[in-house]
């Protein structure tokens, strides 16, 4: 198993049954071994620095019903809210002031926010944060809205495949979603020249160990500038309310996989992860992640972002708690990198 993980390093690359061995056997050693592995590599690139992204969650209206997602449109339990444009200014002036040079402005695919609305925002966000990188996460709009965003000013964009497995897909979105639609609009993203964001829930309800290494083929087909990887977690209000969270250190051993594979990559340690274990910010860094994205938004929308139960959005998960970050990273020997921190393939 070691031995995989060691080609995984040097070519970048497995076959699939390779992949889907580690997913499938790896035991406690074999994930220590691979984060240790993984951590020496973003070293390598990135030093001890961990790069900043200020998140603001624009709108919790969404159009879409996935199975797994609080924001569901069949989730008539859920207060719903829209930042306005002033209000969304404002957290990324206070984000600034902090330090953050890149913000990342994500939502449902809320109906009412048109094409030249989002446009505007960005426009008016470039003009005012001329030194900072601007991150959309809107879901799935068309090729013309994409360029029209990229021209006003946006940077980068993340767009999770959720699941590069058909059945997985359809196990896990309402028939009207379609896996094809969305893979399209990661190639349209790339093309318009936005860095561009895929990744995946681990632990998905029905997910097996061969539709993590369809993921992970994948990501090493498409090579993505951004790869978010985080455990699937229970929302009360929908259908898989029951299924139990993903495993924690399954999701460790895909984010190691995945740095082996893109060495370059930006890889956050994401909220879910940290809002699973206690630690789990900083045993992502150790795994191989060099980003974090702590919360931007207004305080009082926050509990309304419900993707997931008992999500995380204060202490070092907040804006306001970037000192406690810093306390968190200086104890396992890194520090935060205030730099925008695009994708840089000749590092
Ligand atoms: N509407 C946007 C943003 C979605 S929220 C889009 O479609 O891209 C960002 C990510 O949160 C999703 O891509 C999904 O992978 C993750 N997510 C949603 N519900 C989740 C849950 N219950 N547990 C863990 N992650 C979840």
């Amino acid at each position: 198993m070691k031995a995989l993980i060691d080609k995984l390093r040097r070519d970048g690359r497995l076959r699939p049954a390779e992949y889907l061995r580690l997913i499938e056997l790896a035991d406690p050693s074999v994930s220590e071994y691979a984060a240790r592995t993984a951590r020496a590599v973003a070293r390598e690139r990135f030093g001890g620095g961990v790069f900043i992204r200020g998140l603001v969650e624009i709108t919790s209206f969404c159009r879409n019903d996935c199975l797994y997602c609080g924001l569901r449109r069949s989730n008539t339990a859920l207060v719903r809210y829209r930042l306005g444009e002033e209000q969304i200014a404002a957290a990324c002036r206070a984000g600034h002031a902090a330090g953050f040079r890149t913000f990342v402005l994500q939502g449902g695919e809320d109906p009412a926010l048109e094409d030249g609305r989002v446009e505007r925002l960005v426009r008016r966000l470039r003009a005012e944060f001329p030194d900072s990188a601007l991150t959309l996460s809107l879901g799935e709009r068309s090729r013309d809205a994409y360029r029209r965003w990229r021209e006003a000013g946006a940077d980068r964009y993340l767009l999770r495949h959720e699941a590069a497995d058909a059945a997985c897909y359809a196990r896990l979105h309402p028939a009207d979603m379609s896996q094809q639609r969305r893979m399209a609009c990661l190639s349209t993203l790339r093309e318009l020249g936005y860095q561009t964001g895929a990744g995946m829930m681990v632990g998905a309800p029905g997910q097996t160990a061969d539709d993590l290494a369809a993921d992970l083929r994948f990501l090493e087909r498409f090579r993505p500038e951004m790869v978010g990887i985080g455990p699937y977690l229970p929302q009360r209000q929908t259908p898989l309310a029951d299924s139990p969270p993903g495993s924690a250190d399954r999701t460790l051993l895909l984010l190691s996989l995945v740095r082996l594979m893109l060495p370059d990559a930006l890889i956050p340690a994401t909220t879910a992860l940290a809002s699973l274990l206690a630690d789990g910010r900083e045993r992502g860094i150790l795994a191989g992640a060099n980003v974090v994205m702590p919360n931007l938004s207004p305080p009082d929308v926050r509990e309304q972002y419900a993707i997931y139960d008992h999500k995380l959005a204060s202490g070092a998960e907040a804006a306001d708690g970037l000192r406690e970050l810093a306390g968190r990273l200086d104890a396992i020997g890194y520090r935060i990198d205030y730099a925008r921190g695009d994708f840089r393939a000749d590092l």
